[in-house]
């Protein structure tokens, strides 16, 4: 056992450590190579000290949900990634939900249902966590989910936390200030209102049925792997939808593979894996997309998905 690995284990606990952890079980692609430590925190002040450890041991950090929208490098990710397992929900105040950062969305979306409490009811079925919805601004049917955000605890590098507004999360479309700062989400609080359960079942039936019949469930996928064309930068040729998919698709390659990785014939923004796929199977293919898809059109097509490791 290194002195880190000692050091990790007595701030979370022998079984909140593991070395060359693989973390492809750990993705929804399942693919990917270990951890040089994975570390699952349970509490606010265990992932503070995490985090100073590391900055004071020059350790590099990679903040990990539920993977739902990462592909790890096959040769894996060194230095730390931490897993903040905190699963706390709380009204704070009437219409004020405070979520913790390892929450899924699905379980909020369970927890707001339970207890008469609208507002995002249509997210069910959004894979993830409440820390990785709020670092990549998650979207689903043309609205983001700042839109019910209110504050967001954050850790700096340092481990420091601070209170920041959802207006200075520099939230936009697949994107929010992490990307730059890297600070790690510790909790969102979310605005609610009184709402009739039945109603919101019904709301949240729709969308896991719309869910259902547009994308590859059945099959390991990391989501959409590109962002769709922005209306500001990007020129799609008249005729063309303005998504990632249709692009995709209109250059001929649903059904295209890379070893054990393929275009899902049901979503072209979705790649789907079998058993055998590797994460250089899957980046093979993004990058033929993204090739075809420029060449034929034009449009540059941008990540949506977030690479892990040394590539
Ligand atoms: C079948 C399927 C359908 C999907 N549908 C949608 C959809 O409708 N809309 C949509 O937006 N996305 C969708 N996705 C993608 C994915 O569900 C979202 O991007 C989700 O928000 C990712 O959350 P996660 O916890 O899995 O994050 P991860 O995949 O683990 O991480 C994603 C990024 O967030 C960062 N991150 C995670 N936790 C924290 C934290 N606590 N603090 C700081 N950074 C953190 C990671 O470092 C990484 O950069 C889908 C994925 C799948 C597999």
């Amino acid at each position: 056992m290194t002195r880190v690995t000692g050091q990790l284990q007595a701030i979370v606990g022998p079984e909140g450590v593991s070395e060359r952890a693989p973390l492809g079980a750990r993705t929804t692609f399942g693919v990917g190579g270990p951890a040089d430590w994975l570390v699952e925190p349970r509490t606010v002040a265990a992932l503070e000290a995490v985090l100073r450890l590391a900055a004071s041991n020059d350790l590099p950090v990679t903040v990990l949900g539920e993977g739902s929208n990462v592909l790890v490098a096959d040769a894996g990710v060194r230095g730390i990634v931490v897993r903040p397992r905190l699963g706390g929900i709380s009204e704070l105040m009437s219409g004020r939900v405070r979520a913790e950062a390892g929450v899924t969305i699905n379980g909020l979306v369970r927890w707001l249902i339970g207890r008469g409490l609208a507002g995002l009811e249509a997210w069910a079925g959004t894979p993830g966590t409440v820390g990785g919805a709020v670092h990549g601004n998650a979207h689903y049917a043309g609205r983001n989910i700042s839109e019910h955000i209110v504050d967001v605890g954050l850790l700096s590098s340092q481990g420091v936390l601070g209170i920041v507004p959802a207006g200075e999360m520099g939230f936009g479309y697949d994107t929010s200030r992490l990307f730059d700062t890297k600070e790690v989400v510790v909790w969102a609080d979310v605005q609610v209102s009184a709402g009739e359960p039945d109603v919101m079942r019904a709301v949240a039936r729709a969308s896991l049925a719309h869910r259902k019949r547009t994308q590859p469930l059945h099959l390991p996928s990391a989501g959409c792997v590109f962002q769709n064309p922005d209306p500001v930068r990007d020129r799609v040729p008249v005729g063309i939808p303005w998504s990632a998919g249709a692009l995709v698709d209109r250059a001929g390659l649903k059904g295209a593979a890379s070893g054990g990785a393929m275009i899902s014939a049901t979503h072209a923004n979705f790649i789907v894996t079998d058993k055998t796929a590797t994460a250089a199977d899957i980046r093979r293919l993004i990058e033929r997309a993204r090739e075809a898809v420029r060449r034929q059109f034009g449009v540059e097509l941008r990540d949506e998905i977030v690479y892990f490791g040394e590539w």
